[in-house]
């Protein structure tokens, strides 16, 4: 029996069976249009690409006054119910949820987890309404609890109860995690934040986490709206919320208008010291995932202000049953992937030579995609949900990913202003923030703030590094400011042009464009056997274990065969070597000019 729901959208989400993976769902519509049309999202915005959960839902049914009415499915994730509009109708379905993401939803004995965009009818022309949400904790454990950034209405100490949202847009942006999970708090200049981390193994230190977690939001909410007692009425949210989810193998987060969903792998923890019996152990209590790790709760934090808040103007109002496209991600993702190590630097968590290293990684990261001379990043927006989102052995030389470009983009634009000398980039984001976040952004936007800050236009800039294919001049501008490049030795397959997995042998993944190993013939799904120097003498086939040991089965060789097996046929491919080629390192050149830029 269910009592009278508290708001004209109600819905009460329960556990239909744990074992199966079932959440039960029941929806009340107060006052439903006499044929009321109900939708699931087929994306969840922040990811995109159409996942189509509504795949994941069963036994649907309508009814009113206990009695069933005719239900109709119009499309893959529509349903029309014939109503009477003067009496409540309710639906009543299960959703499968066995998905580590954290984009759909999850449940086992261990936790629960859901994405609105996974669980909730979409209740066509009441999207505007107040949605109410009950969370019922049958069938879990007794010390499993709830974290989530919708607002609490009448809850248990545990987190079960009523939780409200202002209309169907806030509703979805807040997952809820359900478990027996580690939790604790922070301010962070005046705003309430809460860290939830489930699946953490007994070695967390999670007084690190919270003490680096909070010297980055301390910087970031201090970036957007400085140091003054009013931070907590300017910042975008009343609340913050962390929920992480740590598996043995994983990684990934989703921004929220005041919260994140991250995943992250157990190594990827800060550990609390061992018990001091091997002082001369070299395993690093905080290893290079840990920095990974702080980026991506930088990056997902950042969010809150550049894309929930300040948006690309089609996102102001989402689409939620098909694609909503925006030429912007790679400002939206670009710029947020260029701030969060910056921020990670300047909350003190790395020095300046671990950020160079990160920043590297972009540079080589872009310089290895062939497919920056095919699409320019303004493309790769448009195509991420056909390109980004659904790589192939193809992809790298197609496509350019709008995260690394975009975050070069930056970096270039910054430097340029730097090197002029009357603005910066900080200043650019905050005045595009002042600017556009009630309206929505375009490009024109960002130019114009550009130009009214820098005292010129930057047309031709962003013609030729967003819309086009063109190099960046990312040395040019890093050695303006005192950082050179200097050349390292590319590892063998990265001079070869290939991409591989090395186990039980070499299988080519990914054949870069116009490299060594295209014009020999490898293709992707090749298994890699055997090889010999071309001269050999006697010819001897030497079975090949990995790429590196090529040079210890072919002194010196400019040229060589290589036995290939593909789709069970046995080829020899003939491969010449190219003079080597190299990667480069960043170095400071000039202290003080790296300190103006980086602090
Ligand atoms: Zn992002």
């Amino acid at each position: 029996m269910i009592e009278s729901p508290p708001s004209a959208i109600h819905y009460q989400v329960s556990i239909a069976n744990l074992h199966a993976h079932l959440f039960k769902v029941t929806l009340q519509i107060a006052a439903p249009a006499a044929a009321q049309t109900l939708c699931l999202p087929v994306w969840i915005p922040g990811s995109y690409l159409v996942r189509e959960f509504a795949k994941h839902l069963q036994n649907l049914q309508a009814s009113q006054g206990g009695q069933a009415i005719t239900l109709t499915q119009i499309d893959k994730a529509s349903w029309v119910a014939q109503c009477n509009p003067a009496l409540a109708l309710q639906l009543d379905y299960e959703v499968y949820a066995f998905d580590t993401s954290v984009r759909t939803a999850w449940l086992d004995v261990q936790r629960g987890f859901f994405n609105g965009t996974s669980l909730f009818l979409r209740v066509v022309g009441q999207e505007q309404q107040p949605h109410t949400l009950e969370l019922v904790s049958n069938a879990v454990p007794d010390d499993w609890q709830i974290a989530t950034g919708l607002t609490a209405r009448a809850v248990n100490p545990a987190g079960w109860g009523q939780y409200s949202a202002p209309d169907y847009d806030t509703l979805v942006d807040c997952p809820v995690e359900m478990g027996a999970f580690w939790s604790s708090e922070f301010t962070a200049a005046g705003v309430p934040h809460r860290f939830v981390v489930a699946g953490a193994p007994p070695s967390f230190d999670g007084a690190r986490l919270l003490a680096d977690t909070r010297a980055i939001c301390e910087q970031q909410l201090q970036f957007w709206h400085g140091n003054g007692a009013d931070v907590q009425t300017l910042a975008p949210f009343q609340d913050y919320l962390f929920l992480l989810n740590v598996l043995p193998d994983g990684y990934g987060g989703l921004e929220h208008r005041n919260s994140t969903a991250l995943v992250c792998s157990h190594k990827d923890l800060p550990r609390l010291s061992p018990i001091a019996t091997e002082p001369d152990s070299d395993t690093p209590l905080q290893s290079e995932g840990y920095t990974t790790l702080l980026g991506l709760i930088s990056h997902e934090y950042f969010h809150a202000w550049n894309v929930k808040t300040l948006r690309p103007q089609p996102f102001l109002h989402y689409a939620y049953q098909q694609e909503n496209y925006t030429q912007l991600l790679w400002f939206f993702e670009g710029f947020t992937s260029y701030y969060d190590d910056l921020f990670v630097l300047r909350a003190a968590r790395i020095d300046r030579n671990q950020y160079l290293k990160l920043l590297n990684k972009s540079l080589q990261h872009v310089a290895n995609t062939p497919g920056r001379w095919v699409q320019s990043v303004a493309q790769a927006s448009m195509d991420a949900w056909v390109k980004y989102y659904r790589p192939d052995e193809n992809t790298s030389n197609a496509t350019v990913s709008y995260y690394s470009k975009g975050a070069l983009v930056a970096l270039c634009l910054d430097l340029t202003l730097r090197a002029e000398g009357k603005t910066t980039l900080d200043d650019v984001m905050r005045a595009l923030y002042q600017r556009c976040h009630h309206t929505g952004m375009t490009e024109n936007d960002l130019l114009a703030v550009l130009e009214s800050l820098s005292g010129r236009s930057f047309s031709s800039e962003i013609r030729d590094w967003v819309h086009s294919t063109q190099e960046l001049p990312t040395t040019s501008l890093l050695q303006v400011h005192g950082i050179a490049s200097r050349p390292e030795k590319q590892p063998l397959a990265q001079q070869l042009g290939l991409r591989v997995k090395e186990q039980n042998g070499v299988t080519i993944q990914h054949v870069l464009r116009n490299s060594a190993a295209e014009q020999a013939g490898f293709a992707s799904g090749d298994e890699w056997l055997a090889v010999q120097a071309a001269n050999a003498s006697p010819p001897t086939w030497w079975r090949l274990q990995q790429i590196d040991d090529i040079l210890l089965y072919c002194a010196n060789p400019a040229q060589i065969l290589a036995l290939i097996s593909r789709q069970k046929r046995l080829q020899t491919l003939t491969l010449t070597l190219p003079s080597a080629s190299s990667t480069s390192q960043l170095c400071i050149l000039d202290a003080s000019l790296v300190a103006r830029w980086l602090g």
